[in-house]
């Protein structure tokens, strides 16, 4: 239970953070489809952290690769013609949290949906506007009042911080 709420931290923020922020497309790879063979996939242990960056979370899978580690994020849904920006940044998460933990950078990281599978490149670009949101993330943690980013009535019916926020649409 507290590997899944550990697990739920980072994709949480990410949500919180993405929902109604403008798109930041700028340095976003696109998904390259590909196959892999699930059998070779393992479940961590652990939920991987980074202290210095007050950054946890737990892939659902590690799968190696050429000495390489490389994490693979599993969505319900169907596949999207390419991934959302927050299914990509939760990857770029786990591909930093990864190096951080085994000091090897993973060169992609995988989004698994059940019709299809990306490959992710886990560029420089794309961990620069990760460390980048992560501040803005942080920075917003600080402030006493965000304000509501988006006019989504179903998201805040799906969202766990509904009972308390004051901005709620539902
Ligand atoms: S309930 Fe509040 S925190 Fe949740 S999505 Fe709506 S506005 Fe955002």
């Amino acid at each position: 239970m507290l590997y899944l709420a550990l697990a739920l931290v980072v994709l949480a923020l990410f949500l919180l953070w993405q929902s109604g922020r403008t798109r930041r497309a700028a340095g976003l790879p696109g998904g390259r489809v590909i196959y892999t063979d699930t059998r070779a996939w393992g479940k961590p242990e652990r939920p991987l952290y980074v202290p210095g960056l007050a950054l946890t979370g737990k892939p659902d899978y590690l799968v190696e690769q050429n000495g390489k580690i490389i994490p693979v994020e599993v969505k319900s849904g169907r596949a999207p013609q390419q991934p959302y920006d927050s299914h990509i940044y939760q990857l770029a998460s786990y591909c930093l949290l990864v190096e951080k933990s085994y000091g090897k950078r993973p060169p992609y990281g995988i989004i698994h949906y059940p019709d299809r599978d990306f490959a992710i490149d886990y560029t420089p670009e794309l961990e620069s506007a990760l460390l980048d949101i992560l501040a803005e993330m942080r920075r917003d943690e600080r402030r006493e009042n965000v304000e509501r980013s988006h006019e989504s009535r179903a998201r805040c019916q799906g969202c766990g911080y509904r009972q308390d926020c004051e901005e709620s649409l539902s």
